[in-house]
């Protein structure tokens, strides 16, 4: 295998999956059609890759259906946790790959990938392998019926077909979020990964063959949202969407798989807070909070983008960040050099860029950055804006960029209310060397996920999702599995 990281500016090895994947079978989609992956560091082509119709996607649908109707419904949960440990291993032997591929595709520094998404994806697999032969119901005794004793208890069954719709900024790992603890369950996928970063995605569907998963388990469907993620939504026979990406299109899902009365599960995006109190470690509450902004050039659905610094400490954690954001070194994901990529397409690009300019119009400060770097890809400079309020829009909107907002409190009662004060609440972080302000302020933000002296301390064992508009439904750990099966609940009246 060849390990792309090896290279500086490698190209794409020959033999990457482009293709679709159906009960086993890789193919072109039925009508032959392809859309064009983009290499966001140079704006130029990366490949071909074929866009499943409708038809494909129900072609895939049955494919899965047959295999819980058949030989993957019959095969126990020791077995399947066995073949989920497979698959981590060969992730492992591939990590190089795989990080490669992620470097190519969403423009980020090889690095990061190799340091979190491709060990994140492997662990998960063996977290859930761990969780597929204990996957128990319950006992629960009852006052009887009509004068006769009974005996009820409960069992977890799969859910059943689920679609899997991927956002781009960590598809390995988002696709490794839904499909470890889903199979884990017993459920078979058809899986949808996003035009903009497919790669990865294709590659781990041919190890979880390789693996000796049945062929028709999982299927991957690349191509168009609104074409092959719509025929997903839509389709009747399929019994829950796993949705990762924007609110504008988790809204259009939810609505639409009302329709078949899906399960959905929605991780969409976030506006994550980091408070850095009077009394924080301040090099490390900068630290952290840099990486919180500037880590996958800030396409992060938890990227913590609203910095609130305590009035005391305001202009240290401007400066601070203002230092970060210059020393950030922007370039070629393969050079060892850089520490920031590009954004992962043009409209991407001119969105922050517009959201900057509101910044500017809307009377913040720029303290670092806010322009395009003369390089060919589409880059923008990491960002600081300092003297914000939270009423801007650049405090409001999710930017998906490396766009931060720095912004004063002076009581505790007022952080916690800016913290809360936007309609996502997906993440935050808060700095602090005292315990009691730790678990006084983690109890009274509203986010699905609190850190203290830490950004994005994720683990697969530990649940993920949102609050509010960041989401409905969590995934991982035992909440994971909760997600991915129905609770059934058998009576014998005795
Ligand atoms: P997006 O919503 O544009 O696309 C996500 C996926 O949905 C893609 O695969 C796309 O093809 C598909 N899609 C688009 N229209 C569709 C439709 N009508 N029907 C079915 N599928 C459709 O999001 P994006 O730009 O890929 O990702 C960025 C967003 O994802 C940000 O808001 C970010 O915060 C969020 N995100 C959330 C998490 C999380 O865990 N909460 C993680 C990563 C990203």
């Amino acid at each position: 295998m060849t390990a792309l990281s090896d290279t500086a500016s490698p190209s794409l090895p020959s033999g990457t999956a482009t293709q679709l994947c159906i009960g086993g079978q890789w193919r072109d989609a039925s009508d032959g059609g392809t859309f064009t992956d983009i290499n966001p560091t140079t704006a130029q082509p990366l490949a071909e890759i074929a866009s499943a119709t409708a038809a494909d996607v129900d072609a895939a649908v049955r494919a899965a259906r047959g295999q819980l109707d058949g030989e993957w419904g019959a095969t126990p949960g020791v077995v399947r946790g066995k073949l989920l440990g497979v698959v981590a291993d060969l992730i492992e032997r591939d990590g190089d790959l795989l990080a490669g591929l992620e470097a190519l595709d969403v423009g980020k520094p090889v690095g990061q990938p190799a340091m979190l998404d491709i060990p994140n994806a492997a662990a998960t697999f063996r977290h859930f392998a761990g969780w597929a032969d204990k996957i128990q119901g319950t006992t629960i005794p009852t006052a009887g019926y009509f004068g006769q004793p009974t005996h009820s208890y409960t069992v977890r069954e799969p859910v059943g077909v689920i679609g899997a719709i991927v956002a781009w900024n960590t598809p390995l790992m988002i696709a490794a979020w839904k499909l470890a603890p889903a199979l884990a369950a017993g459920n078979a996928l058809v899986v949808k990964p996003p035009e903009d970063a497919p790669l990865s995605i294709l590659h781990l569907v041919r190890l979880i063959v390789e693996a000796g998963i049945p062929a028709g388990v999982v299927n991957v469907v690349p191509g168009l949202g609104e074409i092959a993620g719509d025929a997903l939504v839509a389709h009747p026979d399929v019994d829950k969407i796993s949705f990762t990406g924007s609110p504008r299109v988790g809204k259009i899902i939810a609505k639409r798989a009302a329709d078949t009365f899906k399960r959905t599960t929605l991780e969409l995006g976030g506006k994550s807070p980091q408070i850095i109190l009077a009394d924080a470690d301040l090099e490390a509450a900068i630290n952290g909070t840099a990486m919180g902004l500037f880590f996958n050039q800030g396409q992060v659905c938890a990227a913590g983008t609203r910095v609130l610094v305590h009035r005391s400490r305001y202009n240290d954690v401007v400066d601070g960040l203002a230092g970060a954001a210059a020393a950030q070194v922007l370039g070629d994901p393969f050079d060892p050099s850089t520490t920031m990529g590009a954004l992962v397409n043009a409209k991407q690009r001119d969105s922050v860029l517009g959201y900057i300019q509101a910044g500017r119009d809307g009377g913040a400060r720029l303290a670092a950055g806010g322009g395009r770097p003369d390089l060919p890809g589409f880059f923008v400079e990491p960002t600081i804006f300092a003297d914000a309020n939270n009423d801007m829009k650049i405090a409001q909107e999710e930017i998906f960029g490396p766009v931060g907002t720095v912004i004063p409190f002076d009581t505790v009662d007022e952080a916690i209310a800016i913290a809360n004060g936007t309609v996502y609440g997906l993440a935050a972080s808060i700095w602090t060397r005292a315990v009691s302000h730790a678990h006084s302020l983690a109890a009274r933000v509203r986010s699905g996920a609190v850190w203290v002296n830490g950004w994005a301390a994720i683990d697969p064992a530990l649940p993920w999702g949102g609050m509010k508009t960041s989401g409905t439904g969590r995934e991982l750990g035992w909440a994971g599995i909760e997600a991915n099966t129905e609770e059934k609940v058998v009576t014998i009246v005795l």
